[in-house]
Formats: C-alpha cells, sequence, structure tokens
C-alpha cells in the first residue's frame, strides 16, 4: 500500500494505529473528510484497481440501512452495513465493481458505533426476527 489517508478525527484511534502498523512503509497523509478523496470526480476505477489507496475514517451517519424490500432470507427485518467500501478481489463476473468512482479501499474504523446500531435496533425489534448483511461494498 503506497499511500494511506487518514482523517484527523481518527488518527489517535487505536483500530487506525493498529491498521497503520501493519504498513510501516506506506506514505500516510491526513485529511479532513475521506470525501475529499474518495468522492473526487474523473477517477480512473480500472487504474486505481490495480494499485488503490487505503483510506481511514469515521462513519457519522446511516451506519446501518434498511435493506431492500424484497431482499432478505426469510427474516421480518433486514438491515445491512458496511464498514469498508469496494473489495479487496477482482472477479471478472462482478457487477458490483464501479458503484462508486473510486475502487480505493475505505475502511470506517469505528467499528463500536456499529455495533451500537445493531444493538439498538435488536431491542427496538424485540421479538422479532432480524438479519443483518455484511458487505464490503454493498449487499453482497
Ligand atoms: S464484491 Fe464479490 S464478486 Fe465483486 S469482486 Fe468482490 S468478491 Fe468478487
Amino acid at each position: 500500500m503506497n499511500t494511506i489517508y487518514v482523517e484527523n478525527e481518527i488518527k489517535d484511534n487505536s483500530r487506525t494505529l493498529s491498521i497503520l502498523s501493519k504498513f510501516k512503509r506506506s506514505r500516510i497523509l491526513y485529511i479532513n473528510k475521506y470525501s475529499e478523496i474518495f468522492n473526487k470526480k474523473n477517477q480512473s476505477f480500472r487504474l486505481q484497481k490495480k494499485d488503490p489507496l487505503l483510506i481511514l475514517a469515521k462513519k457519522k451517519n446511516n451506519l446501518v440501512l434498511k435493506a431492500p424490500e424484497g431482499f432478505g432470507i426469510g427474516a421480518n427485518k433486514n438491515y445491512y452495513f458496511s464498514h469498508m467500501y469496494n473489495c479487496i478481489y477482482d472477479c471478472k463476473y462482478c457487477f458490483l465493481q464501479g458503484l462508486y468512482s473510486s475502487a480505493n479501499y475505505l475502511v470506517f474504523v469505528n467499528y463500536e458505533d456499529f455495533l451500537t446500531q445493531i444493538k439498538n435496533l435488536i431491542t427496538r425489534n424485540k421479538g422479532k426476527s432480524i438479519t443483518f448483511f455484511l458487505g464490503m461494498t454493498v449487499i453482497h
């Protein structure tokens, strides 16, 4: 990993530090918001896929979302969440590749906030069956 972008807000987060410790040779650049890099216009998905960057960020909104109507495996309620955008693989048949304009890996390090929202949804839906889908991209 040549370059890793890190949001200032999570630069001292223990998970951030743990991830960075695995990439001792990478160039670390600090940014305010992941969207500065991830949502840039005119990115080449195919070029980035050959040598993706890593972006470490904090997800603040919409951590756990309702799955689309009709999606599920039989539970009353279906939710999904992604603590990482984009996939480390490159399957030829993948219809999710290119979902984002960037092929860079975006990892949200605030896992605990995802867990809190999941617990809240379980409490709120007491007695109902719930499935949570975890996707590296979206629902997969
Ligand atoms: S999202 Fe799934 S199908 Fe697509 S590249 Fe990754 S592993 Fe392959």
